[in-house]
């Protein structure tokens, strides 16, 4: 697959594209940081911005998008419902809020934001019913393991076109990714800096001394090798142009095995078998 620029993009299960590198927001703080750092990403060509309602910023990347002039249908904007939606089984009620504070009337993606116990599947239903409605141009989860997607796909009559999972070279989940790569269902990766820290394994520094990047955009450049969608979350406008500058480059198939080689399953966030919130 090319991937050789920001507005390279995913086929997505459905026929919908979805660029391999957006901008993440979460823990972006609501009001002027989320409009300004959302305007640096558009000025600097990214096409896809990720937010969830649980991010509480929906109204200012809503605001950026508009205020960019950039025609909507060329901004893929993915948002989230959240767990206590999916509990009181109010997804399509989450979803016209969302739409409400982004000033939209679809997203290009929504997401089941975590496997809620007992309530996902029927979640799910809901969610089919959204996209029928056109609401949601696709849509996906978010947290799932094999068996949370194997029980949806028993009842599903609209394969999940995403999941997002926290992703990166020290929690690999290589059998995740094969089983979705292999449903054809895209899989994006959540924390793909390891939330920052990407820059303290000794490995990823020398490899991108090597290549005179930063381990950052080494992180990157792995995922986007690795077929993944990768959702770097900055404010800082010089780390967002950072984070998309990673095109002149590639990593050779040592350098990915050497990466692939840190992976520990050791994630930054809780798991989703045993997540309580
Ligand atoms: P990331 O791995 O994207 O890391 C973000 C952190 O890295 C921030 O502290 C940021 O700081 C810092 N950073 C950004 N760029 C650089 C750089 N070039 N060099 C060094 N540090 C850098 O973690 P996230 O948890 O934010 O994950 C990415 C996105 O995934 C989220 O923003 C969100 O959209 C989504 N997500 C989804 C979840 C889900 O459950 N579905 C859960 C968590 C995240 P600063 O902003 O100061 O630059």
């Amino acid at each position: 697959m090319k991937i050789d620029s920001l507005s390279s993009s995913a086929i997505l299960n459905n026929g919908v594209t979805m660029p391999w590198l957006g901008l993440g927001t979460y823990l972006t703080p609501p009001g002027s940081i989320a409009e300004q750092s959302c305007k640096w990403a558009l000025e600097a060509g990214y096409r896809h911005i990720d937010t969830a309602a649980f991010y509480k910023n929906e109204e200012n990347i809503g605001r950026s998008v508009r205020e960019s002039g950039i025609p909507r249908q060329d901004v893929f904007v993915t948002t989230k419902c959240w767990n206590d939606d999916m509990r009181a089984l109010t997804v399509a009620e989450a979803l016209d809020r969302s739409l409400k504070l982004l000033g939209m009337d679809h997203v290009d993606l929504y997401l089941l934001h975590w496997p809620v116990k007992g309530k996902y599947v029927e979640c799910w239903q809901i969610m089919e019913k959204i996209y029928k409605q056109g609401k949601a141009r696709a849509i996906g989860v978010s947290n799932f393991f094999i068996h949370h997607i194997e029980d949806v796909l028993k009842i599903a009559s609209v394969v999940p076109a995403v999941n997002q999972v926290e992703w990166h070279p020290l929690a690999r989940q290589q059998p995740l990714v094969d089983f979705c790569q292999n449903k054809g269902i895209i899989f994006e990766a959540w924390a793909p800096l390891i939330q920052g820290k990407v820059g303290e394994i000794p490995e990823i520094v020398a490899i991108a001394k090597a290549h005179k990047k930063s381990p950052a955009q080494v992180a990157i450049r792995w995922g986007l090798q690795h077929d993944v969608v990768m959702i770097p979350k900055s404010v800082k406008k010089e780390r967002i142009l950072e984070n998309a500058d990673v095109f002149d480059f590639q990593l050779t198939p040592d350098e990915m095995r050497r990466i692939d080689a840190l992976d520990k399953n050791q994630r930054v966030g809780p798991n989703p078998d045993k997540f309580n919130f």
